[in-house]
């Protein structure tokens, strides 16, 4: 029998999806900054999915390697942390201008390398813009030292400060190499910290290109380190040696990264898997729903963290709504170019190819409708799937309750918005939910009662994802932390409070026994608490 990846691997008769500029000279100087020893030999080659052949062979990193980029990253970090904010923010800005100006080039590199549509590429670039252009201008308010009341107000002067943790690691998945892989080293290196990247071995160019751009830029050479390889030995070493861990990626590996973090008590970020359910109220504008619905669940081709997998519609507009999502859905261009002249690009492995397959045959064949899409279309490109609908999902379908991470939603009706909260809230995830409804006040008051990190009100996913200045993250399985917003950068140094005290010591004074200073300072408690003193 032929499988969905054999399809997959038949396609090397088509034309080469290399961009022309990507010469061997350019991936040698980009394989060049791997963080590797010059006598080590181990490599890895990843696929374009566009047409199944080898992006690059890349060097990659031993365990020994990667103790030894956070040692040089810490060498890097001890100068770069006395500098002056603002001199790391100019770093940064320059950063900012390079990639915007070379942005056609990152985003050749992240369509090669992942697949996507161009539109969804050139979002990172204008994500990671964002992020870089908030954290340089408003970094230094979200670190700046904050005074606090003394133990005894006027005698004791309390400071709270933040200090860079030293060196960071992040570790980052392949979906989107450049807002998540680069857009958290940002905030990491603002803080004053060296950062060590563990990237993606199949988007592994991407993150080195950034890195080109970033000495260009006037980064020092050795404060930011890229490492690659195999996930647990290269990512398992690098949680062992860094102080803290950024790591985005599956809830399962998440769990492994969280329990060795636990094991070094240093912190760990961990930005999680979805299921990420979108309630239409029966006063929605349905139009506009459907269009944000198709947004939400195919941008990406589907494999977004934050992507919409469970459509949730009241029964009275169930209908009107189902037409309405699957005619615009339909509308969708498929299709693999280096221009802006399609909507769904591929999907980026033959591995998420079978899983989206596999997800919508077993629906199939255990009983669900598929309204529209629910087929590879090798015909367009070797990674290739239509956008799905499915409807008459049911618990015993993978479908229902597991991540997809890919191009397919189902639709489910309910009655009431209690019911809706109650769907949406099923499973173990939080990451992201949405809701559309005209009663924006009905809908504030859904959201506080859905568990999910983001909760978006007539918008898919974007609205919370694209306000740089309030943070994000999940809930329950979907992880622990926040990118985005103060804690996106104050998560990366540590909390230290330096108390001074004048005048005396705290503590009895020599003329007074302990007893009465006892009972004295009981008094004084009653008083404060009569006086309201907070
Ligand atoms: P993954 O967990 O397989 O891999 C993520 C990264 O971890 C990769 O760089 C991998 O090499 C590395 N890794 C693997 N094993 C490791 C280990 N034992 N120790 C340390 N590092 C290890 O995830 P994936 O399949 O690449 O990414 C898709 C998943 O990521 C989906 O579940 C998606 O929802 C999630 N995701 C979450 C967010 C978010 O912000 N919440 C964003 C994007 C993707």
């Amino acid at each position: 029998m032929t499988t969905i990846v054999d399809e997959h691997l038949r396609h090397r008769d088509i034309p080469s999806a290399r961009p022309s500029w990507v010469t061997d000279e350019v991936i040698a100087g980009l394989a060049g900054r791997v963080y590797r020893d010059p006598a080590g030999t181990g490599t890895t080659t990843a696929y374009a999915p566009y047409d199944s052949m080898a992006i690059a062979t890349l060097p990659t990193s031993s365990a020994e390697d990667v103790a030894r980029a956070v040692e040089a990253a810490r060498l890097g970090a001890a100068a770069w942390q006395q500098r002056d904010f603002r001199v790391r923010a100019e770093v940064m800005l320059r950063f900012h201008d390079l990639f915007l100006a070379e942005q056609d080039k990152l985003i050749d590199l992240i369509q090669w390398e992942m697949g996507k549509a161009r539109f969804t590429a050139w979002q990172e670039i204008l994500q990671v813009a964002n992020i870089t252009r908030h954290y340089a201008r408003v970094g230094r308010k979200y670190l700046a030292p904050r005074s606090a009341r003394g133990a005894v107000p006027g005698l004791t002067k309390v400071a709270e400060t933040r200090v860079p943790k030293g060196v960071v690691g992040i570790i980052s998945p392949w979906n989107y190499p450049f807002y998540l892989g680069v857009g958290d080293a940002v905030p990491a290196l603002l803080a004053g910290n060296g950062v060590v990247s563990k990237a993606d071995s199949q988007t592994a160019l991407t993150m080195l290109f950034a890195r080109e751009l970033m000495g260009r830029a006037g980064l020092p050479a050795d404060l930011w380190q890229v490492v690659v390889g195999d996930g647990p030995v290269v990512g398992g070493a690098l949680v062992e040696a860094v102080d803290y861990i950024g790591f985005t990626g599956s809830t399962a590996t998440g769990r492994v990264v969280a329990e060795q973090a636990g094991r070094r008590l240093i912190g760990a970020s961990l930005e999680l898997g979805g299921k990420n359910p979108l309630i239409v109220r029966k006063d929605a504008d349905i139009a506009k729903a459907a269009e944000g619905c198709v947004a939400s669940s195919f941008a990406n081709t589907g494999q977004m963290c934050i992507h919409t997998e469970r459509v949730l519609v009241h029964q009275d507009v169930y209908d009107a709504f189902r037409t309405a999502v699957v005619d615009a859905t339909r509308s969708l261009r498929l299709g693999q170019t280096y221009d802006y002249t399609v909507d769904i690009g591929s999907l980026a492995s033959p591995a998420q190819l079978a899983k989206v397959a596999d997800h919508v045959e077993m629906a199939r064949a255990l009983g669900a409708t598929v309204l529209t899409g629910g087929r590879a279309r090798p015909d367009l490109g070797p990674l290739m799937y239509e956008p799905t609908i499915l409807e008459g999902v049911t618990a015993e379908m993978p479908v229902c309750a597991e991540e997809t991470f890919g191009p397919v939603i189902s639709l489910y009706p309910f009655s009431s918005d209690a019911e809706a909260i109650e769907l949406a809230n099923q499973g173990s995830y939080g990451l992201s939910a949405s809701i559309w409804s005209k009663d924006s006040h009905t809908a504030r008051l859904m959201a506080a009662r859905i568990r999910s990190g983001s909760v978006n009100i007539n918008d898919g996913a974007a609205a919370a994802a694209g306000s740089i200045e309030a943070p994000m993250g999940g809930m329950g399985d979907s992880g622990l932390g926040r990118r985005h917003g103060a804690e996106g950068i104050r998560k990366y140094t540590e909390a230290q409070t330096v108390a001074e005290q004048r005048g005396m010591p705290l503590g009895p004074p020599a003329s007074m026994t302990l007893d009465r200073f006892v009972d004295f300072t009981n008094g004084q408690l009653k008083l404060l608490r009569k006086l309201r003193v907070r």
